[in-house]
């Protein structure tokens, strides 16, 4: 079956391609998930080449951090190639990079949710830092996870970028959202939250704060987004909802993992422009995108992309409790 459809936050078109066959029991991959699992498990340890391992502070000029007991656990430190920099007139901002743990082996997949909470707590305290710079307008959070998700070094990290404009991405999801918002009334995201429950089908998480789901449409094959059910800004969330969103990692990626292996991704957090009157239709949401699949001409020359992965077959495969 094809069919065509749009994605309800980003407004792209995405040619869908089901193959909705029961694929074959895959023995390989199966013992792939298995040995990459062990390879993963977490054992405590620093790369004295790595310039974010504990014990190689010296090498990046620190901007924040998170510690206790005289110890860090997340350190912001400036990007030495930032994509950004405060030298032009025309387009400037800070470009930093999160450092998410003093250990070379810490990841996603092995993280516990007490990391998870510091990632969060770390990244509200730079937006908020970024944010109340002069002239801007937009702050960009997002990681890379693996080299063909752009990574280019393999230590644990994020980035956060503030910028004096709103960039195009972000920009086209607003204008989706306003003309929601002018047809119906209702903010889109409180619309993508009834519909996705009342269908139940593509649900990967409900909890009191979060919605976790995969979407209907996406140009990313077996992307999973996150949605606040409260009105809130990002700078704003509070203590419980930060627990709550740190559980969702938590389990989300050792559900990943058992399902997918260890495949490289990027997390996306699109938050309300900095100062602005959005939040009446436009709402913090996260991607979370596999990059197992490389795009080629047909996607670059005409900006459809295939997804052929079957939304609830994914979710009925990742839901949690
Ligand atoms: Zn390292
Ligand atoms: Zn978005």
């Amino acid at each position: 079956m094809k069919d065509i459809r749009r994605d309800t936050i980003t407004g792209g078109l995405v040619i869908y391609s089901s193959s909705r066959k029961h694929r074959p029991h895959d023995k390989d991959k199966e013992k792939k998930i298995k040995e990459e699992k062990e390879d993963s498990l977490f054992k405590g340890i620093y790369d004295k080449d790595c310039p974010f391992c504990m014990g190689n502070e010296g090498q990046n000029n620190e901007k924040d951090r998170i510690e206790s007991k005289g110890e860090w656990h997340l350190r912001s430190v400036d990007n030495k190639f930032p994509i950004i920099d405060n030298t032009q007139k025309n387009l400037y901002g800070v470009h930093e990079v999160i450092i998410e743990s003093p250990y070379h082996d810490a990841n996603y997949y092995n993280m516990r949710k007490c990391d998870f909470k510091n990632i969060i707590y770390m990244y509200i305290k730079r937006y908020k830092d970024l944010s109340k710079e002069k002239g801007i307008k937009y702050v960009n959070i997002f990681k890379n996870s693996g080299s063909s998700a752009g990574a280019s070094l393999d230590h644990t990290h994020s980035q956060i970028i503030s910028f004096n404009i709103i960039p195009s991405e972000v920009q086209k999801e607003l204008n989706v959202a306003i003309k929601h918002y002018d047809n119906t009334g209702e903010n889109l995201y409180d619309s993508i939250i009834f519909s996705e429950v009342s269908y139940e089908h593509r649900l990967v998480y409900n909890g009191k704060y979060f919605l976790m789901y995969i979407p209907f449409a996406s140009r990313y094959s077996g992307e999973t987004r996150i949605i606040p059910k409260n009105d809130v800004r990002f700078e704003d969330w509070k203590e419980e909802q930060i627990e709550e969103l740190s559980y969702i990692y938590d389990k989300f990626f050792e559900k990943w993992e058992e399902s997918q292996g260890k495949i490289p991704f990027n997390v996306i957090v699109h938050t309300n422009p900095v100062n602005d009157e959005s939040l009446e239709y436009y709402r913090t949401h996260i991607h979370i995108i596999p990059r197992k699949f490389n795009f080629g001409g047909f996607e670059l020359s005409t900006d459809l992309y295939v997804c052929s992965i079957d939304p609830e077959d994914l979710a009925y495969e990742l839901r949690f409790k």
